[in-house]
Formats: structure tokens, C-alpha cells, sequence
């Protein structure tokens, strides 16, 4: 039998071990002592000695629970206001906008720029790499036909990148490299003929 650190009243992350509350035994014989713990939130919870010690544990569950509510609600919040945004510079450009009432579709806007309606996917930028802006795209769920267009707004600059959907490759995260830059503010491509699209001459 060896002897039990004894952690009591030490701080790991949120967690005070109150006191020793029996072992973990492992198939091989080994034991490790589990401890009461008191989180800050108020609840208290058992976990093991290494846990603790290796910070591998470092709070009752809340700590975890707080960083996914807040970065899931963070992320709904950005993806809606950068879709408002999108709709914004359209109609201030004279483009026709229909928004999609449920919010939860595959298309965003519907945008007449004059040349016809164009379905919209409005993505926004996260985070950035090698000074590049980076937008989770996870192409596969926009085939052709799906959608005409990634709009792709990167808040910290101010400004929208709009990519014809057979202009971006099958990935699940882009980064916006140079060869992107054609695309910064390219509104004018929504009146261009799609694909396989006769242009559509408008009477003078
Ligand atoms: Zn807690």
C-alpha cells in the first residue's frame, strides 16, 4: 500500500479536493486514489488523482459547458449578422434580395443583380493563417445547382469576397490566398450569365 498524496485544498482549473474518496483499480492490480472535489460553480465531483494533476480535469463539467455555448451561440450570432450585412450591400447596390425565411437552409439570399436570381451561401471569416483569412466552407453540402455563389464576408476588413460557386474547390476550410483577391467586392459577377447560361439580352 503506498501512501496517498494528499491534495486536500489544493486549486486545479475550478476544482478543491475536499478529501480521498476511495480508489480506481485498475485490471492489472495498480490503484489510484479519487478525490472529492469542490468546483466553483457550487457542485462538487470525484476524479481521479491524475486527472487533476495533469490538468487533464480541471473543472466539474462547466468550464467545458460554458466554451461550447458560448463559441456555438458566438458562431450563430456572426453567421447572422454577416447574412444581414450581405443583404444590405445588395439592395444599397439596386440588386433585388429575397431572403429565405427559414434561416436554416442551404441558400441564404436570393440576389437579382439584373441577371437573373442567384442563390447565395454567406459565410463568414473566423480566424486567419499566415495572415489570410480562413472561412469554414465544407463544400460538399453545395453542389452546382445548390447554390450560385459563395459570399464570404471577413468582418475585420470590412469587406466580402463573392466567389462563383465552380470557382471554389471541394474543401472544408479556405483560405483566402491572393489568387482570391479578383473576388474581393466582385458584385458585378451576380449579373454574369451562370455556367451552361445563355446571356439574357435585355431589350434597349
Ligand atoms: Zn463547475
Amino acid at each position: 500500500m503506498g501512501s496517498v498524496k494528499n491534495l486536500v485544498g489544493q486549486q486545479f482549473g475550478r476544482l478543491t479536493p475536499l478529501k480521498q474518496k476511495g480508489w480506481y483499480r485498475t485490471k492489472n492490480g495498480s490503484r489510484f486514489a479519487k478525490w472529492l472535489c469542490q468546483c466553483n460553480c457550487g457542485n462538487t465531483v470525484v476524479v481521479l488523482s491524475l486527472r487533476l494533476v495533469s490538468g487533464s480535469v480541471q473543472s466539474c463539467g462547466c468550464l467545458k459547458q460554458e466554451m461550447v455555448g458560448d463559441s456555438a451561440s458566438q458562431k450563430a450570432q456572426l453567421g447572422l449578422v454577416s447574412e444581414k450585412m450581405a443583404g444590405i450591400r445588395c439592395a444599397e447596390q439596386g440588386f433585388e434580395v429575397y431572403e429565405p425565411v427559414c434561416g436554416m437552409g442551404k441558400v441564404d439570399l436570393r440576389v437579382d443583380a439584373g441577371g437573373g436570381w442567384r442563390k447565395v451561401q454567406v459565410k463568414s471569416t473566423r480566424h486567419y493563417r499566415f495572415n489570410r483569412a480562413v472561412v469554414g466552407i465544407r463544400s460538399k453540402k453545395y453542389p452546382p445547382g445548390v447554390i450560385d455563389f459563395f459570399v464570404i464576408h471577413e468582418p475585420n476588413q470590412k469587406r466580402f469576397y463573392v466567389i462563383p460557386q465552380a470557382d471554389v474547390p471541394a474543401c472544408d476550410t479556405l483560405a483566402l490566398t491572393p489568387h482570391y483577391d479578383q473576388y474581393i467586392e466582385a458584385w458585378h459577377l451576380l449579373k454574369e450569365p451562370l455556367p451552361g447560361e445563355k446571356r439574357r439580352r435585355k431589350a434597349a
